[in-house]
């Protein structure tokens, strides 16, 4: 479906929860998730629902987040049941990767074809602080149990953040030396819970360009990250710049919360709830919040932050 600014929305990213198995320090609280009740949640039928909706409004793509998605029980069936909706060409999924040895094949089987994993420092110390719980050798697990399964693309994205982990872009870029993976860097975006990283933390993705001057441009891919690669490598080196170049103008997707709302923009207010409706109420639902996706998610900043009222883990990046 066109939007009101004549822009063609045909990505869905969907947050199946808000829990998850890590605590990383930029998306939500120490203390985790408050314990909501199930009924307040969607639920797999209606998750299918809504996805049938939204293929009946023109959107093939859709992205499987969280939280952490794969916390969820029935997250082999969810993935199943939405890759067989009619008009979805393509079932993504995003996972910190911890639990992928128990689930990659699975996954793989059920029908999901592209896979990005999260992953900001080659140092297990660091790992363990920004995680603030997690071990890198069960990450590394992860990978592996990915790269088996045979996903047609596996990345992994960091959120570059100055003073953290700056000096790392040559070794996580090295990656798709190492790996037929994309390396992606994500500038870090001031949503609530970072509230400790300072202005020096929003570091451009240009810092990458600087710190590898060897990386060839590679033409678009069709995704909102621009493309290099390092001579020899495996894989692409992706440029995620939300802050410095947002891409508002060529937004194709909405969100959907692990609460059923609808979030036409990551960083606004904006919600429609579709928690509870049928088909035909959801229908209605999408397609007001599409016709209103707002223009630009205005200034980005350590000053100027995010509206968007809610951590990252309860949008789904
Ligand atoms: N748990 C999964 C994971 O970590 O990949 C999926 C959910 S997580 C919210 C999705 C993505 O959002 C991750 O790649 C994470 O690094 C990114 N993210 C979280 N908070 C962010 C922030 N403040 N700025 C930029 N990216 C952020
Ligand atoms: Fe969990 Fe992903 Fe947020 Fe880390 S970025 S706390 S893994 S939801």
């Amino acid at each position: 479906m066109i939007d009101k600014l004549g822009r063609d929305i045909t990505y869905l990213r969907i947050s199946l929860t808000d829990k998850c198995n890590l605590r990383c320090r930029y998306c939500m609280p120490e203390e985790g998730v408050c314990r909501r009740a199930h009924h307040e949640m969607m639920n797999e039928d209606e998750v299918v629902t809504a996805v049938e909706v939204a293929a009946s409004l023109g959107i093939h793509k859709i992205r499987l987040t969280g939280g952490e998605p794969l916390v969820k029980k029935n997250i082999v069936s969810i993935c199943r049941r939405v890759a067989a909706v009619e008009g979805i060409r393509e079932v993504c999924l995003t996972t910190n990767g911890l639990l992928l040895p128990k689930k990659a094949k699975e996954l793989r089987e059920a029908g999901v074809k592209r896979l990005n994993l999260s992953l900001d420092t080659l140092n297990p110390e660091k790992y363990a602080y920004i995680t603030r719980i997690g071990r890198m050798e069960d990450f590394k697990a992860g990978l592996e149990a990915a790269l088996e399964a045979g996903f047609e693309k596996v990345k992994i994205n960091a959120v570059l953040i100055g003073g953290f982990n700056d000096d790392e872009i040559e070794g996580l870029a090295n990656l798709t030396m190492q790996y037929p993976v994309d390396m992606r860097f994500i500038e870090l975006m001031p949503i609530r819970s970072h509230d400790e990283f300072g202005e020096s933390a929003y570091v451009p993705c240009s810092r990458v360009l600087e710190k590898l001057p060897q990386v060839l441009p590679v033409p678009p891919d069709g995704g909102v990250a621009k493309l290099y690669r390092l001579p020899g490598a495996k894989g692409n080196i992706g440029l995620i710049s939300p802050i410095n170049a947002h891409f508002c103008g060529e937004c194709n997707r909405i969100r959907l919360t692990a609460d059923g709302k609808l979030k036409p923009c990551l960083h606004g207010a904006e919600e429609f709830s579709i928690k509870g409706l049928d088909y035909d109420g959801m229908k209605a639902v999408f397609e007001q919040a599409i016709w209103n996706k707002p223009a630009w998610h205005g200034d980005l900043d350590a000053v100027n932050r995010s509206k968007a009222g809610r951590n990252m883990n309860e949008i789904g990046g």
